[in-house]
């Protein structure tokens, strides 16, 4: 088990602690092991992931333990795998794709753990399959005294008192409060085709057509850039093939090139001169183009992110989200604000994990993006009014400034999931400044 002295950041760079000491634990026994000696020491726990959460969630002035070694493909059967919990999303891809399986859904990156993604309740966007979180079967958990234990969806045995069930309900979106992760079951099903057409659209347009756009495609995503009425405009749907994926040249010019090179390039210049980013947005919506592969689900779901933003998400009921966008277009509409990155729409269906933010109701998800050096906590606190207006549950992973007596009120289970936290970990050993806020 390695033990080295750090300091930990994350992807986006806004957050980062130094922990009075790091491990990097390669087995469940091994985390056991860390948490007893950490909880002797009256040290706190925080398990990491790959650091992709944009809120101070995963920070720790206690022991952190890196995913590192915790990763790989531990067992697999019929229509199911276990992951270490360290995996990322994108290893377990490659490895899933090898044996001719593939997860039903995922979000927009590959680079998280399976664990971190999980516990934030990371999504994607689809009609009929929801996040992370609803596609696990069982976890594999060390609880605060050290004991190694597997709570399944099926399960009927109680675990400190809780039914196996509601812990199972509780554990799965539980930002590390509950335990360390230290294996994910995951439902996974034979390799599949999309069919992905990307093509521009305008706001107006959309908002016409949304019902019949989000029943109509198994996954809807949509970019819409301030300062115009253009979209970006992505349905996903499976086919029986045969596979059609874009060449190297096209994937590298529209992944590589204007997601990312010119994207970064675009958004420096207007981070240096914020008067022309109005001017630099409708220049990117003229180049927004129409494009159509077929590829494998994991190939079309994910893409890399190189230029790097604060982000905050909200999820509101489905039928809010024409009233959410035109809210949130005049807001623009009356401020100054320059706004250089998309707002990105997805759906999912309802979830039955207490804490995802699609508990409970058929969602809609917005999501708010700034460029990393010029950061507008005025834009996010301005939608954030619109959103929490209508109920929205901010994305666990993601800025918002909501605490406990909000979240109370829009999460129908959370004071049963604080019953199951005091059953589990009355003396607070995974808890951190975030958590809290946010659970109290
Ligand atoms: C570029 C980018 C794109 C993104 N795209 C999406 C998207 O499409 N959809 C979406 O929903 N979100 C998205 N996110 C947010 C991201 O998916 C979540 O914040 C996710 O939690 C990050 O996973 P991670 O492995 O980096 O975990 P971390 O951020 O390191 O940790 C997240 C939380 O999980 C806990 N945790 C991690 N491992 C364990 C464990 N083994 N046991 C117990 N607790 C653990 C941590 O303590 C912390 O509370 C994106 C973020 C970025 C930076």
């Amino acid at each position: 088990m390695g033990e080295t002295f750090h300091t930990f950041r994350n992807w986006a760079r806004n957050q980062s602690a130094t922990p009075a000491e790091v491990r990097a634990p390669s087995c469940a026994e091994e985390v056991s092991r860390a948490v007893r000696d950490a909880v002797a020491a009256g040290r706190r726990v925080r398990m990491t992931g790959t650091g992709h959460s944009f809120s101070p969630v995963a920070l720790t002035d206690g022991l952190l333990l890196r995913p590192d070694a915790l990763t790989g493909i531990r067992a697999a059967g019929d229509g199911w795998v276990t992951a270490e919990a360290g995996t990322t999303i994108g290893a377990l891809n490659r490895e899933l794709h090898r044996m001719g399986l593939a997860l039903a859904n995922m979000g927009d990156i590959d680079a998280q753990t399976v664990a971190g993604a999980v516990q934030t309740g990371t999504h994607g966007t689809g009609r009929d399959v929801g996040g992370m979180a609803d596609q696990v079967l069982a976890l594999e958990m060390v609880l605060a005294d050290g004991e190694i234990v597997t709570v399944r969806g099926d399960g009927e045995g109680r675990i400190r008192g809780v039914a196996e069930r509601d812990l199972f309900d509780a554990a799965r979106v539980s930002l590390g409060a509950l335990g360390v992760v230290t294996a994910v079951t995951f439902r996974v099903e034979p390799a599949f085709l999309l069919h992905s057409v990307r093509r521009p659209m305008t706001l107006t347009a959309i908002l016409g057509a949304l019902d019949t756009l989000v029943t109509g495609n198994e996954h809807l995503d949509f970019f819409w850039m301030p300062h115009t009425d253009a979209c970006l405009i992505k349905r996903n749907n499976r086919s029986p093939g045969p596979p059609r994926p874009p060449g190297a040249l096209k994937h590298w010019f529209d992944n590589q090139f204007m997601e990312n090179t010119l994207f970064g390039a675009l958004c420096g210049v207007g981070g240096r001169h914020p008067g022309t980013i109005p001017r630099l947005n409708a220049l990117s919506a003229a180049m927004l183009s129409t494009s159509a592969y077929i590829d494998a689900s994991y190939r079309i779901f994910t893409s890399v992110r190189e230029v790097r933003f604060l982000e905050m998400e909200y999820a509101i009921s489905r039928e809010h989200l024409g009233r959410a966008l035109h809210e949130i277009r005049d807001l623009l509409e009356r401020r100054d604000w320059k706004i250089s990155f998309p707002v990105e729409v997805r759906v999912t269906p309802a979830s039955d994990a207490w804490l995802s933010t699609a508990y409970g109701r058929d969602s809609a998800y917005l999501a708010c993006h700034v460029y990393r050096p010029t950061p507008n906590p005025a834009y996010f606190e301005g939608v954030e009014e619109i959103m929490t207006r209508l109920g929205g549950r901010p994305h666990w992973g993601k800025l918002h400034t909501r605490d406990a007596s909000y979240l109370a009120g829009v999460y129908p289970r959370f004071e049963d999931f604080l019953v199951v936290r005091d059953a589990l970990d009355p003396g607070r050993a995974f808890a951190n400044d975030h958590l809290d806020t946010v659970l109290g």
